[in-house]
């Protein structure tokens, strides 16, 4: 019998997801998506919080966060648009 158990499959999950390594001197490192903001390119700090949104992006601040997902919904309001003339 090789099923497994749905708490060793979490386990497993839980442990995929780890991506921040265990801290050295230096505390975690972040992962290279997350070392600037997707939006206005500062650096980002381990020390400080960072806003996440979409595809694993990350964001110095809510505004900069907040202008992204305006600039995401500009065009899929634009996507919408252009599908809604082509069927005319
Ligand atoms: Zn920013």
């Amino acid at each position: 019998m090789e099923q497994k158990s749905l708490s060793e499959i979490a386990k497993r999950v839980l442990q995929l997801m780890h991506i921040l390594p265990p801290s050295e001197s230096d505390g975690p490192r972040l992962p290279p998506f997350l070392d600037r903001c997707a939006q206005c390119n500062k650096q980002l700090s381990n020390r400080a919080p960072i806003y996440m949104y979409g595809d694993l992006q990350g964001f110095c601040s809510p505004g900069c966060r907040n202008l992204r997902i305006d600039l995401d919904e500009e065009k899929a309001k634009a996507n919408k648009s252009s599908q809604r003339t082509r069927r005319s």
